[in-house]
């Protein structure tokens, strides 16, 4: 690592360290990156651009404050992850224009649903450590069974750019509540509030090296970190190749993943279901310009409602107000960076030249710039076809019909992928009947997005391995120890 000149950026009148911070400190390293804004496709700051050798200082602080950390009473460590979330909600304004600047996701919903929620993933996990993380104890014969939950050691987290400081914080939280010491690598797309975070951890009190962020490219500080034998945890949310990699790097110590990865998920709309619902629903599955894993991006309708059901959503996706993503009265805004909505587009017109017809959308809008892509529904999409199949993760959904049950279950289940399913109905029994059938790490019925930190979350298939939430995050990052006592061996008192 090098002595390089650190690097101060203002992004929407912020203050953001374009450095990495290792041990309680900010670290630069010779090579820089630029971060571009996908509202207007200006540079808005200058990354540090980390290697292994900064992956290996980072592991390494990361270690040497695992000891004590683990060591600190869990309501010390509770009382830490509250003072994050306070400072978290002091600075919930500037978090959320910058992150808008970097991802050009809306301003409206970080500032109302978002950053909060992010203070909320740090006081959930605290809670949840001191009130509803339970030790089993049982007997066994005469014998006491006690099971604890040990921190494991250092944890690296690898997140991605379409909600970045939400998901890294559904893994650094309970991450830290467990005992463990965290290095976080956030996409090279969007590393500004991740630097933030890093700032309000030092402000909050945490000892150094509890928390550490490493910038740079997957390929290059990621997979240093993931093969580093001194890491005990690795979790990630990204995409399905790029986890295959990971298990490949991690597999030489045998380092246990979490992985959060794709989907193809389907939106089911039975004829009995509420149509103001399942349209208004169906809508909103263009959240985030369509850069949501969980996204029911498959429509599959009844064949009786089809034509009405296409109606009132092409009237409806119609009045959605597509530009910056700053103007709280925007509903749509950019894709992240110019290569992804090239990708985007490359899926749109192969479906084009594969005979689907784009009902609305089918390229950008050309007038607000070349990174807002307009809102697209195919129909006519041939069975087994790449857009029926593969995760675009762009503003693009597709509708087919169904006749029966039967065939609405195999059309659901029929990707390579599990994550989510979204299933409308007036009639509870076939709820529950199409519902056990669905491959789904998450069923919403009548409903969507309702997320509550107590439920597992996760994918089932190539969606992912493990689950993240509640009991199952404290899972993962400790190791869960069991201690059978014979009772009658003590040869002194307590
Ligand atoms: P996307 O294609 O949506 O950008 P990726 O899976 O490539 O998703 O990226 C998600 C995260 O994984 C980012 O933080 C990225 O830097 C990281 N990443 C990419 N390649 C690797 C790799 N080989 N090893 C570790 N992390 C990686």
């Amino acid at each position: 690592m090098s002595s390089t000149t650190l690097h101060m950026n203002t992004v929407a009148g912020v203050e953001v360290s374009g450095d990495h911070w290792i041990g309680g400190r900010r670290v630069a390293s010779p090579e820089r990156f630029d971060d571009v804004s996908p509202i207007d496709e200006q540079v808005i700051a200058s990354i540090s651009r980390g290697g292994p050798a900064e992956a290996a200082a980072a592991v390494a602080a990361a270690k040497a404050a695992f000891p004590a950390w683990a060591a600190t009473p869990p309501a010390e460590r509770a009382r830490l992850l509250h003072r994050i979330a306070d400072l978290v909600e002091e600075r919930l304004e500037q978090l959320a224009i910058v992150e808008t600047t970097d991802n050009g996701a809306l301003l409206r919903s970080h500032l109302r649903g978002v950053m909060p929620r992010v203070a909320h993933n740090f006081r959930f996990f605290a809670d949840y450590l001191v009130n509803d993380l339970h030790h089993p104890e049982f007997e066994t014969r005469g014998h006491r069974n006690h099971v604890s939950w040990d921190p494991s050691g250092v944890a690296v987290l690898i997140t991605p750019w379409n909600a970045p400081l939400m998901l890294a914080t559904w893994k650094i939280a309970p991450a830290l509540a467990s005992g463990c010491t965290v290095v976080l690598k956030p996409a090279e797309w969007t590393p500004l509030t991740a630097s933030l975070l890093a700032d309000i951890t030092a402000d909050a009190g945490l000892p150094a090296g509890v928390f550490n962020v490493v910038q740079g490219y997957g390929e290059e500080v990621g997979d240093a970190l993931t093969g580093d034998p001194d890491v005990s945890r690795i979790s990630f949310t990204g995409s399905v190749p790029t986890a295959r990699l990971i298990a490949r790097s991690a597999a030489a110590n045998l380092t246990p993943c979490s992985f959060e990865l794709g989907g193809k998920s389907p939106m089911i709309v039975f004829a009995d279901a509420d149509m103001d619902s399942a349209v208004a629903n169906a809508v909103e599955q263009y959240d985030n310009a369509g850069q949501v894993c969980l996204a029911g991006v498959r429509l599959l309708v009844q064949d009786s409602i089809r034509d009405e059901f296409l109606a009132r959503f092409v009237e409806r996706a119609s009045s959605l107000r597509q530009g910056d993503p700053r103007d709280l009265t925007t509903d749509i805004g950019p894709n992240v960076s110019r290569e992804h909505v090239d990708r985007i587009d490359g899926f749109v017109q192969r479906a084009i030249a594969d005979g689907a017809r784009a009902v609305i959308g089918g390229g950008p809008d050309v007038d607000l710039g070349g990174l807002f892509y307009r809102p697209t529904l195919f129909v006519d999409a041939q069975p087994g076809s790449e857009i029926l199949t593969e995760e675009v993760f762009g503003p693009v959904l597709t509708l087919q019909t169904f006749s029966t049950e039967e065939e609405a279950v195999a059309m659901a289940n029929g990707t390579e992928f599990g994550l989510a399913g979204v299933l409308f109905t007036g009639d509870p029994d076939r709820a529950e009947r199409v519902g056990a059938q669905l491959v789904a790490g998450t069923l919403w019925v009548n409903c969507f997005f309702v997320r509550d930190l107590r439920a597992p979350f996760g994918g089932s298939r190539h969606s992912g391995v493990g689950r993240e939430g509640g009991t199952w995050s404290f899972d993962f990052y400790c190791d869960v120890k069991n201690t059978c006592t014979n009772q009658d061996r003590w040869t002194t008192g307590r």
